[in-house]
């Protein structure tokens, strides 16, 4: 039987990763306001995977030789509750939290989900502004949830979509029955319930460069934005190799070349895609450059996975289980009451005051101090043990 990937949540750990993680003593009182870490950066996004598991098998993801019949997920009970979750977003709303974004494996696979949005879309902000909450999908199963999904009150949606051609889709997702058709509906079906849209696609060299141009055509002159994302080191069962990246600027030139593009940039420090706009008025694109130009500075995620470990960066290779302070807090108080939710906000707060992450910065700091781009390194200080995308969220 394939061995579960070693879960690399560490129990009880502190915000200072050497003590213990202790949820305050009750009547504690969270003052609210931004959180900052200790490279100053804001709390603002928060990513909830609500699940580990996912109906396609993308080679970059979740390649099927580890994630087959005989792999390990969680089981449906060692997945947080919607309460539990409830309990997390609303306690790190106090802490500057705007955006909400539901992520996994493949959340649409969890089981009420429209539940779930429609618990978390009455909360409001610090500013008294409606969370703005997110959802990133396969796409699969968004044709018939897509309108169920915006009324239960979700704003926007991100679906994945690599390729256009059947062939490179199945080839890449390691799915042959699944028609990149039935995405695009899925798409559609999402605009005309009135979601926001955007669209991923991860660039592999090699593998689907070719669809860069047909893409970007395809979501030229539709409401739809269009991002490419570099093909990231994370986890560590893809078998990344830099030679298989493709920059966000050659992208660009390639794209260019038939379409004239000009830079928007970003609209905050925080946005993780650059934007272009085409120059002839037919909407814009956007550029993800983990790799090329890693934008760490103005990261200001947090995601808490499926099973309750919160991690401060996508390439960690440990979290802390955030199930024992839950638990401690059910024991005093109501998970939604207001002091349970004050204990859990200021260990939240202790936890993203101790953060340091900056993972790409340092691979790129690196490889460009070994002259080594074109080649795969880790960053210091962290070991290749990386948690897997699929279990972290997206
Ligand atoms: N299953 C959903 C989906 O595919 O949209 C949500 C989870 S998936 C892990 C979130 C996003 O991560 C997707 O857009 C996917 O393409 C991207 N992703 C996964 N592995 C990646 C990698 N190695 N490099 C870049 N993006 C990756
Ligand atoms: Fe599943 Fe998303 Fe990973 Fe593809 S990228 S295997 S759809 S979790
Ligand atoms: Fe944020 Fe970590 Fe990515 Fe840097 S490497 S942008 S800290 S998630």
């Amino acid at each position: 039987m394939t061995k579960r990937i070693p879960i690399p949540i560490v129990a009880e750990q502190s915000s200072s990763r050497e003590g213990r993680l202790r949820p305050p003593p009750s009547g504690i009182v969270f003052s609210a306001g931004q959180v900052n870490d200790r490279l100053n950066r804001p709390l603002r996004d928060l990513r909830l995977s609500v699940i580990d598991q996912c109906n396609l098998r993308c080679r970059y993801c979740m390649p099927r030789e580890v994630f087959n019949r005989d792999y390990e997920f969680l089981p449906r009970e060692a997945l947080l509750s919607f309460d539990a979750m409830e309990h997390l977003v609303r306690a790190s709303i106090p802490l500057g939290v705007r955006k909400l974004r539901i992520t996994g494996g493949e959340p649409l696979l969890r089981k009420g989900l429209t539940e779930l949005i429609a618990r978390l879309s009455r909360l409001q902000t610090l500013e008294n502004a409606p969370l703005e909450i997110a959802l990133t999908t396969n796409g699969v199963l968004l044709k018939s949830l897509a309108r169920p999904l915006a009324e239960a009150g979700l704003h926007r949606v991100t679906v994945s979509l690599d390729a256009l051609s059947p062939q490179t889709f199945q080839a890449m997702a390691d799915a042959p029955d699944i028609d990149p058709r039935s995405i695009l509906e899925g798409i559609e079906a999402a605009e005309a319930a009135g979601l926001a849209v955007k669209v991923n696609m991860v660039v592999q060299r090699g593998v689907n460069e070719h669809e860069i141009l047909p893409m970007a055509r395809h979501f030229r002159h539709r409401s739809a934005t269009l991002r490419f994302i570099e093909f990231m080191d994370v986890g560590s069962t893809n078998h990344w190799s830099s030679s298989q990246v493709v920059s966000s600027a050659t992208i660009i030139g390639m794209i260019a070349n038939h379409h004239p593009l000009r830079r928007v940039g970003r609209s905050d420090a925080h946005e993780v895609s650059e934007r272009w706009a085409y120059a002839d008025g037919a909407g814009q694109i956007g550029l993800i450059s983990s790799i090329s130009e890693p934008f760490c500075r103005g990261c200001s995620r947090a995601r808490i996975s499926a099973e309750g470990g919160f991690y401060t960066c996508l390439f960690a290779d440990q979290g802390t289980d955030l199930r024992p302070l839950v638990d401690a807090v059910a024991l005093g108080a109501p998970l939604l009451s207001a002091e349970g939710l004050q204990r859990s906000a200021a260990s939240l707060a202790a936890l993203w005051q101790g953060r340091t992450d900056r993972y790409s910065e340092l691979r790129w700091q690196q490889s460009i101090a070994e002259h080594r781009i074109g080649e795969k390194t880790n960053a210091p200080g962290l070991s290749s043990g990386r948690v897997e995308m699929s279990y972290i969220g997206g």
